[in-house]
């Protein structure tokens, strides 16, 4: 099955708990009644584009139980294709979320099913679209032969480098578009700031470990494309946070539809910021992304 746009990843259920505060270790905090949303990067990021319009397919794996018919349901809801997504004998991957009243969250990741996702599950397949999108929560082995197979190909790749992990320099020579948050580019660079952040200038040192170019998002302050020819800065509309999961993640989804209908890197960035602005403004990861539509 051919699609424009295909996102190789994860497909979590969320388990959302509200609370005052985040437990730390040894201590038990109760917090608010649990909500269960479809989630996980790759299942998120597939929805945020074809909420936009574009022509998706997932590629992953969820367990035969409940959440993995959630996921299905909310992937076929929003117009994604779901003739990749296997569905393997483990359970399908959970987040365990906190968020607190700032709209700060905390996520702990069992994959579960998600592991089932072998490199020879995805190499045939990335060469067929247009612009693949590789996130992580899969095993390396099969995130490295998604981006070697796109690259032999043509096939433009986006590597949502989330959670951060050291991938091996060939593998991101084969990247065109390195995407990460300003803490997995500090670790990246291998900034020693006790924050965890870079200064603006060192984020051109991305490209050093290999990819043609980066977008690295900060949050309210919107995001940074780095390419050879330099620097652009991509400010995101002022908004009042309601809950920021999956921010990132629809800020992928837009960027790669944007990269499918030929948009420069930066217009693509700056169309990004609208929806991922627009996605923190409401409760829930993919509940929360915004049609063509509603952005206009
Ligand atoms: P991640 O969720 O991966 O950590 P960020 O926090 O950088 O990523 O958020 C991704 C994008 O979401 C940002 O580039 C921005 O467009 C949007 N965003 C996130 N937080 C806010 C905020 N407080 N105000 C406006 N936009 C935001």
């Amino acid at each position: 099955m051919t699609a424009q746009l295909l996102v190789v990843g994860s497909a979590n259920a969320d388990l959302v708990v509200p609370a005052e505060r985040r437990p730390s270790g040894g201590e038990t905090v109760l917090g608010g009644d649990t909500e269960t949303w479809p989630g996980g990067k790759g299942a998120n990021t597939a929805v945020a584009a074809a909420r936009l319009g574009a022509d998706v397919a997932l590629l992953g794996a969820v367990g035969d139980d409940a959440h993995g018919r959630l996921l299905l349901d909310s992937l076929h809801g929003s117009g994604v294709h779901t003739g990749l997504v296997r569905v393997v004998p483990r359970p399908t991957g959970l987040a365990f979320i906190t968020v607190t009243p700032d709209g700060e969250n905390s996520i702990l990741v069992s994959p579960g099913a998600n592991h089932a996702l072998r490199p020879d599950d995805v190499a045939s397949v990335v060469s067929e679209a247009k612009v693949a999108v590789v996130s992580m929560e899969i095993p390396l082995d099969t995130v490295e032969r998604a981006i070697n197979a796109a690259a032999a190909s043509g096939t433009r790749t986006v590597l949502n480098l989330s959670p951060v992990a050291a991938v091996p320099a060939p593998t991101l020579a084969g990247v065109d578009v390195l995407l990460v948050n300003e803490h997995e580019a500090a670790w990246l660079l291998g900034s020693g700031a006790a924050d965890g952040m870079v200064g603006t200038r060192e984020l051109a040192g991305l490209l050093d470990l290999g990819p043609r170019a980066a977008v690295v998002t900060s949050g309210a302050r919107g995001a940074v494309v780095v390419e050879q020819e330099g620097l652009t800065e991509v400010p995101t509309p002022a908004v009042e946070v309601v809950d920021t999961t999956g921010a990132g993640d629809a800020f992928a989804g837009a960027l790669a539809t944007a990269l499918t209908r030929d948009a420069g890197l930066a217009d693509a960035a700056a169309s990004a910021v609208r929806v991922a602005a627009l996605s923190v403004t409401r409760r829930g990861a993919q509940p929360s992304y915004p049609t063509a539509v509603e952005l206009e």
